[in-house]
């Protein structure tokens, strides 16, 4: 009979993922009892600079959020780390500083207006200057990429390109709906919002010819620069990917500093073209934004590399990048 049930319940695709869900819930939740988040905090952090990224998080996870990190960290405002880090004063930040950012700029983040004045801490917006204020839209969003995703971000640019217009995607494609932030949102969060570049269409940096590479990373500044009226001191790579050349590409744009999605944290040390940044999950409790913000989460990962396997079990849904 039990077996019966058992077997009934694991050929039940939703029911399987719902389990996973409260495992993972369940996960975090010990984790955080540990106590370790807070020694970590305590220890290690306390001397650090945690950058944190959503992408997409809603208005009442981020004040929920908000909230706890405010009780746990300090938070201060990517500017404010990059000008300690020139004149060599990162150690003078308070403790446990934590900047909050945002990639993609997506036209949800606009709702979040009013949650970002009640807490007045201005995170930094990562938009991308080829689809920010149009109705184009981020390839990596488009139905046909679904199954082909990690496919499509190991070939050439040219070849992902020639993939994405057999479905009828091209990049300057206006569509009938706007997934990105309009000129007038952007107008309406400046002044609680730090925007900063995201390259111009989201490609894989790395997968690009020298000039499509550098045309990405210096037109995004000047059109964000020109268009809007923004300083735009940093890039963040578009999915986390980059390299010496594109580092290169960067310093020669102009730009002051480069965001990563490589797990750490950053001192006055850290290459300012590398800063380290803890990605966490737009839907996260929290227990698992404060797993995640000290870094727990992705040191056992690390350590067990179990990430594979882990993956085909989809407990590590919902960490893209
Ligand atoms: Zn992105």
């Amino acid at each position: 009979m039990i077996v019966v049930i058992l077997g009934r319940y694991l050929l039940n695709p939703e029911k399987i993922m719902r389990g996973v869900k409260i495992i993972r819930k369940l996960i975090f939740l010990v984790l955080r009892f540990t106590l370790i988040p807070f020694f970590i905090r305590e220890i290690i952090q306390r001397k650090k600079v945690t950058i944190i990224l959503y992408h997409n998080i809603k208005p009442n996870t981020l004040d929920m959020h908000f909230k706890v990190l405010n009780s746990k960290y300090n938070i201060i405002t990517l500017k404010n780390f990059l000008e300690a880090r020139i004149s060599g004063k990162v150690n003078d930040l308070p403790p446990k500083s934590l900047i909050i950012t945002l990639d993609d700029g997506y036209k949800e983040n606009y709702k979040l207006k009013t949650i970002l004045k009640k807490y007045n801490m201005r995170p930094t917006i990562f938009l991308c200057g080829g689809i920010v204020g149009t109705k184009r839209h981020f390839w990596d969003g488009e139905d046909c990429v679904s199954n082909n995703r990690d496919y499509l971000k190991t070939i050439s640019n040219k070849k992902r390109l020639e993939f994405l217009r057999e479905f009828g995607f091209e990049e300057e494609k206006e569509f009938g709906d706007r997934v990105a932030l309009s000129n007038n949102e952007i107008e309406e969060l400046k002044d609680i919002v730090d925007f900063q570049s995201h390259s111009m269409f989201h490609p894989v940096l790395p997968n690009c010819s020298c000039e499509r590479a550098y045309n990405e990373i210096s037109q995004s500044k000047k059109y964000l620069e020109h268009n809007y009226g923004f300083e735009i001191y940093a890039l963040s790579y578009p999915n986390g990917n980059y390299s010496d050349r594109e580092i290169s590409m960067a310093k020669k744009a102009g730009y002051a500093c480069g965001i990563t999605v490589d797990v750490g944290f950053n001192s006055q040390n850290t290459d300012i073209f590398r800063l380290k940044r803890m990605s966490i999950a737009d839907d996260a409790d929290i227990n698992e934004l404060l797993v995640k913000a000290c870094g727990l989460w992705w040191y056992i990962r690390k350590i067990f590399d179990y990430t594979s396997q882990l993956h085909k079990l989809s407990i590590f849904k919902n960490e893209v990048f």
